[in-house]
């Protein structure tokens, strides 16, 4: 990774460099039009829709978002880096960062070297940039380099990292009404040219919240998704009139999908620790474990094979892909539980009262149900553009692209982007489909990458072509297509003889 080091000077030298560019430009023009000034990029719209699963656009009529997928780049969904909660997952898409190294490892955490907690519900610990300085987020890269950032809400926006905030921001509030983010946003966009942003985001949390109460494709989240997609409606409108739309890129994303969960499903992880002698810094789909007051040992002798929905590693031992290896925030012991189990303890449960949890989110991210949205639109996406699934951690590399920065030191690539941006031609994907020793293997390829899809869950590779054939991969996965012979391995597992099905 490249030096994450604050530069004061380079962005002041930045700062002239526009005013001065700017005043040059403003005296040749006797007119401020809407568009941005040449030697600045097209504006870039981040908006997020927590908790929109991939398959919820089937669930109500979305007319604003087929718009932009109408004359942009779909793909057929986001996969997420691990943990799949809100925090982690919207951080990671602004920094092209994995958890395990930007340290927001969970909406609840725990610091051991300043031994403190942080949770997502204290706006003090919210706001506080410590929490976010292993990593650089997109606005702080746009402000460093003489851009400047509005953000109508996300998390970290409220904090100071590495001593910079967006221009403008905003305190989050729940109760926001979703008229009033549009309007502001628009509103930033009549500013004059030397105060308009180049960077904006827009946040909304209703389908997640929904999706929590009533479970993933209640009626109650598609009506939550309708709502937004009359705002996100509003909001192109708003775009139109001013001559943006087509002219700015907009991208729009969800940091996680939604699993149905229930109480039959639920792990008491004090039927196998006493709860005196660990801290546990986060629940749910996974569990944080710090070996306070007896030995990790321990631990996992007490957790290894306890329960069967249930896995413990030594943080060092997780899973490769889920990158979870770093920070110090990363806990001693990661438990996991299988897709729709929950992970908790019996006073807690006791003191619950009513249950009304019906969906939840937070576990591997290839899980398909754990899979988000994104689209892209703009001058740099031909429309109709579709693509396999993309990933979060890639994204700020492309951000970056678009508002023609240098980006700091990441975990992500533009590579699979790459053959998208300014596409002169249209795209086709491959979609193949094969039995593995009488399993379904599906795979969808594009240009530079593909999505492979084996028991609910789907995998994003990077093409790695070989002499022989082709080849693509991610760690611990790996899918060769000689001629019509196919071998794939999926988390260090060999699948065996694979077939091809007749399309
Ligand atoms: P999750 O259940 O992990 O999807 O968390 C969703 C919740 O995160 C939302 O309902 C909000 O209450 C909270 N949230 C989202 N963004 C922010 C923010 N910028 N500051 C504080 N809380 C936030
Ligand atoms: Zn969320
Ligand atoms: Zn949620």
């Amino acid at each position: 990774m490249r030096s994450l080091a604050f530069n004061p000077a380079g962005r002041l030298l930045g700062r002239i460099y526009m005013a001065l560019a700017l005043l040059i430009w403003l005296t040749a023009c006797d007119r401020v039009t809407p568009a941005q000034p040449v030697d600045r990029p097209p504006p870039l719209l981040l908006i997020s829709i927590d908790g929109f699963r991939h398959d919820y656009f089937d669930l109500v009529d979305t007319p604003a978002l087929d718009r932009l997928v109408k004359t942009g780049l779909k793909a057929d969904s986001l996969q997420h880096v691990f943990p799949t909660k809100t925090f982690p997952t919207h951080y990671s898409i602004v920094t092209g960062v994995h958890p395990g190294t930007h340290g927001i490892v969970a909406n609840s955490m725990w610091d051991p070297v300043r031994e403190s907690r942080f949770s997502m519900r204290n706006r003090d610990a919210v706001g506080d940039g410590y929490w976010y300085e292993a990593a650089e987020p997109i606005w702080v890269t746009a402000e460093r380099q003489g851009l400047i950032a509005a953000t109508y809400f996300w998390p970290g926006s409220e904090a100071r990292i590495h001593r910079i905030r967006p221009t403008y921001w905003k305190l989050y509030d729940a109760s926001a009404r979703h008229s009033e983010r549009v309007e502001q946003v628009l509103a930033w966009m009549d500013l004059p040219a030397a105060e308009r942003p180049d960077l904006y985001t827009l946040y909304f949390s209703s389908v997640d919240s929904l999706g929590h109460r009533h479970g993933p494709r209640a009626a109650q989240v598609g009506r939550a998704l309708a709502d937004i997609d009359r705002h996100i409606g509003d909001l192109l409108d708003g775009l139109q009139a001013r001559g943006l739309l087509g002219n700015m890129h907009i991208l729009v994303v969800s940091d996680h999908g939604m699993s149905s969960v229930d109480l039959d499903r639920y792990i008491m992880l004090d039927d196998y620790l006493d709860l005196n002698r660990v801290t546990v810094s986060d629940w749910g789909p996974a569990a944080q474990i710090w070996a306070t007051g007896q030995t990790v040992e321990d631990i996992m002798t007490a957790l290894d094979g306890a329960h069967p929905n249930m896995r413990a590693w030594r943080a060092a031992d997780s899973p490769a892909r889920y990158r979870f290896g770093s920070h110090h925030r990363v806990p001693d012991v990661l438990v996991e539980a299988d897709l729709g189990w929950m992970i908790s303890n019996k006073p807690y449960i006791a003191g619950q009262g009513l249950f009304s949890l019906k969906g939840m989110h937070g576990w591997d991210p290839a899980w398909l149900e754990m899979h988000g949205v994104f689209i892209a639109h703009g001058p740099a996406f031909r429309a109709g553009l579709r693509a396999p699934a993309v990933r979060s951690v890639d994204l700020y590399a492309l951000m970056s692209k678009l508002l023609d920065l240098q980006p700091a030191g990441n975990e992500g690539s533009l590579a699979l982007f790459q053959p998208y941006l300014n596409a002169t031609e249209d795209i086709t994907l491959e979609s193949h489909a094969f039995t593995c020793d009488g399993e379904l293997l599906e795979a969808r390829i594009g240009p530079e990458h593909m999505a492979l899809y084996w028991r609910e869950q789907a995998h994003v590779l990077d093409r790695l072509d070989s002499e022989a054939g082709r080849q693509f991969e991610e760690v611990d996965l790996r899918f060769t297509l000689i001629s019509d012979a196919v071998s794939a391995y999926i988390d260090g597992e060999d699948l065996g003889d694979c077939k091809a099905l007749a399309q």
